[in-house]
């Protein structure tokens, strides 16, 4: 790795400097070196590629906190907490918004705004497109595998998706002879500046169709529809969005398409309910079986299981049965099932069960005895839950 300068002296601004003296010192620094005044200058560019570097840390409080108390050795231990070093081009013009406000005035030099590469012009990209699935608590505990169609822009197959009737139905726009962009020259406080658009009559896109595909009326995208299969790890929760890069809408003429944003929603389970990563099920037992003990069965998200119950348990007693749970997403931890003991006190009494509860009921063993084994709801709530 090689030796970083300090970001401050990059810079040239003092340990103490307001944001705004940092933000100052950056701008001018980014106008020096700016690859347009410097066509080809490789030394200009590796500098102006470090002033966005100090900027980017420098201009954020959390960063610049950072930066002051760890140095570059924070980035580099942090697993790239800074991002510093990995700035592409991209990114160091997206904060020229910030400094320049709005447009900024180089925007010639890399194809302006939204879709850039193709030598400037603007490749059209497909919409996102965003859709609900919806998982039964199995499903998320195990992970699934799900077949979806999905309605959307899809490419055309008559002009494969060029938008022209025949291969050579294009010509170059002569607005701006090809290069997506008209320029113009404005004075600024920073002196002549090139301001750059999207030229209007292609919308940037450098030709313009001459015989239009007739299926598509020359957009290359007609309404379809897709069946996907998507994969769902174990252990996502309501509300979490998953993002499939390229399965959104198709973009016109030969562009990129969007991204297909599948958005997480919950069933709710008839008997199981979810905390986190555990399950949680009410269990009812009668008087009777908690008295005598017994074994039951209950759900799990793997299917049926069959508990033993002690004879005396007591109503509120939490069973865990471990692992039961939902696995955390992209880990192998695994949540338990948390069984709540209930017991169900009769609302109905034949008169002969009357006769039957009134002889037993003033035995010394129905008086209630807890004691000091008993467990309080609050022991046993920080038993299960911290
Ligand atoms: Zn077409
Ligand atoms: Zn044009």
């Amino acid at each position: 790795m090689s030796t970083k300068r300090d970001y401050y002296d990059i810079l040239g601004v003092s340990r103490s400097a307001s944001a705004e003296e940092i933000k100052k010192a950056y701008r001018k620094l980014a106008i020096k070196y700016h690859p347009d005044k410097n066509p080809g200058d490789k030394e200009a560019e590796d500098n102006f590629k470090e002033a966005a570097e100090a900027y980017e840390i420098l201009s954020n409080a959390e960063k610049r906190q950072r930066y002051d108390q760890f140095g570059h050795r924070a980035s580099a231990a942090g697993g790239g907490g800074y991002g510093g070093g990995n700035m592409n081009m991209d990114d160091i013009f997206s904060q020229f918004g910030d400094i320049f406000g709005g447009a900024h005035p180089f925007e010639s030099f890399f194809g302006g705004g939204g879709g850039r590469s193709n030598g400037g012009r603007r490749v059209p990209r497909g919409s996102n497109l965003r859709i609900k699935v919806k998982l039964t608590l199995e499903e998320i505990a195990n992970g699934v595998e799900k077949t979806i169609k999905v309605q959307k822009q899809v490419s055309c197959t008559t002009c494969s998706g060029t938008g022209a009737k025949g291969g050579s139905s294009f010509k170059t726009c002569s607005t701006c002879n090809g290069s997506g962009n008209v320029r113009r020259v404005t004075n600024t406080i920073l002196g002549q500046m090139a301001t750059t658009s999207t030229c209007p009559t292609c919308h940037g896109e450098g030709q313009i169709i001459t015989d239009r595909c007739t299926s598509c009326h020359g957009e290359g995208v007609v309404r379809g529809e897709e069946t996907l299969k998507i994969n769902i790890p174990a252990g996502v929760s309501d509300g979490m969005q998953l993002s499939l890069s390229g399965k959104g809408n198709a973009a016109p003429r030969g562009g990129v398409a969007g991204d297909l944003i599948i958005l997480i929603e919950e069933v709710e389970h008839e008997t199981l309910k979810r905390d986190g990563n555990n399950i949680v099920y009410d269990l009812y037992l009668s008087f009777a079986d908690a008295a005598l003990g017994t074994s039951v069965e209950i759900p799990t998200i793997d299917g049926k299981a069959r508990i033993k119950i002690d004879p005396g348990t007591q109503g509120g007693k939490i069973l865990r049965l471990k692992g039961k749970g939902i696995k955390e997403v992209n880990s192998y931890v695994r949540g338990d099932q948390l069984v709540h003991v209930n017991i169900w006190t009769p609302k109905n009494l034949s008169s002969d069960e009357k006769a039957i509860l009134e002889k037993l009921k003033d035995s010394p063993n129905f008086k209630p005895n807890p004691g000091k084994n008993e467990k309080s709801f609050f022991e046993k709530m920080k038993e299960f839950f911290e």
